[in-house]
C-alpha cells in the first residue's frame, strides 16, 4: 500500500500510572526529549485526571495531547464517564477500543464504534485500536477478528470518516506489556491488510496504521523501516522519557512524510 502523507504518530499510553504531579513532570521531559526531532508527531495520554495540568505543562510545545477512552454520549447520567464533547477544543486526540478495555473492562465492538464515532464528531482526531489474542493468531484467525473489529468500529459512519481524522493502532492482545514483541514482518503484514481492507470496504484511504506492543528503543527502527507501519502506540516505554524519546527518533531516522 502507499504511504500515508501524514508524518508519522508516536503516542505515550500512560495506562494508570503517575500522580499528577509525576505526570506533569513526565509530560515535560517528554516534550524535552523530543524537541527539535523533525517528521514526527508525539502524543501523550495520560489519566483523565492529568489532561488540564499536561495541557498546560505542553502549551508551549508540539507535544499532542489525547485522553486513553470516552463515552459515547455528551452528556448525561453516566457516572464516571468523559465525554468527548468535555474534551472538544483542547485536547487533540482520543484512544478508543485499547484491548486491556475490551478484554478486562468487557468492552463490546458495538461500544468501541459508538464511542470512535461521537469523538469524531467533537473534532478528535481518534486514535482505534484493534487487535488478535494470541489464540486467535494460532487458530488462524487474526484477519477474521481485525475484519470484524473495524467493520464494528466504522459501522456508525455514513459517510465514512475521513482519513484525517482517525489512526488505526494494531496491537495484537499478546504483545501489549509482555516483551514479545510481533516481528516487523507480523506488524508490517497486518498493517498491510488493515489499509486494503479499509480501501476496499470502505473507500478510505491512505490510512494511518500504528503498530503497538511492546515496542522499545531496541526494536523501533527495524519496525519503522516497514513500508506500511506509521508510527506507534507505546505504553510501558512511554513512562520513561528518554527512552521515548529513543524511540520518537528512530521513528525520524527511518521514516519520512510522503
Ligand atoms: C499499549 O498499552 O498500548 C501498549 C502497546 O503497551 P506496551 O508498549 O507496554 O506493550
Amino acid at each position: 500500500m502507499s504511504r500515508v502523507t501524514r508524518f508519522p504518530l508516536v503516542a505515550g499510553n500512560w495506562k494508570m500510572h503517575t500522580t499528577v504531579e509525576e505526570g506533569v513532570a513526565l509530560a515535560r521531559a517528554i516534550a524535552g526529549a523530543s524537541a527539535g526531532v523533525q517528521g514526527v508527531e508525539v502524543a501523550v495520554l495520560p489519566p483523565f485526571t492529568h489532561l488540564w495540568p499536561v495541557h498546560e505543562a505542553l502549551r508551549d510545545s508540539a507535544v499532542r495531547l489525547g485522553a486513553q477512552d470516552v463515552f459515547w454520549e455528551d452528556a448525561g447520567a453516566f457516572t464516571g464517564e468523559i465525554s468527548p464533547r468535555m474534551l472538544a477544543g483542547w485536547c487533540d486526540l482520543a484512544l478508543v477500543g485499547h484491548s486491556e478495555r475490551r478484554h478486562l473492562l468487557g468492552e463490546t465492538e458495538d461500544q468501541v464504534g459508538r464511542k470512535f464515532a461521537r469523538a469524531v464528531h467533537h473534532g478528535l482526531r481518534v486514535i482505534v485500536a484493534v487487535g488478535e489474542t494470541e489464540a486467535q493468531r494460532e487458530s488462524g484467525n487474526t484477519f477474521v477478528v481485525i475484519d470484524r473489529q473495524l467493520d464494528a468500529a466504522f459501522a456508525p459512519f455514513d459517510p465514512p470518516p475521513g482519513a484525517d481524522t482517525f489512526v488505526i493502532a494494531y496491537e495484537p492482545v499478546w504483545a501489549i506489556g509482555t516483551g514479545r514483541t510481533a516481528t516487523p514482518e507480523q506488524a508490517q503484514e497486518v498493517n498491510a491488510h488493515i489499509k486494503a481492507h479499509l480501501a476496499s470496504r470502505l473507500g478510505i484511504g491512505p490510512v494511518q496504521v500504528q503498530y503497538g506492543g511492546s515496542v522499545t528503543a531496541q526494536n523501533a527502527a527495524s519496525l519503522f523501516e516497514q513500508p506500511d507501519i506509521d508510527g506507534a502506540l507505546v505504553g510501558g516505554a512511554s513512562l520513561r522519557s528518554a527512552e521515548f524519546g529513543s524511540i520518537v527518533a528512530a521513528v525520524a531516522r527511518t521514516r519520512t512524510a510522503a
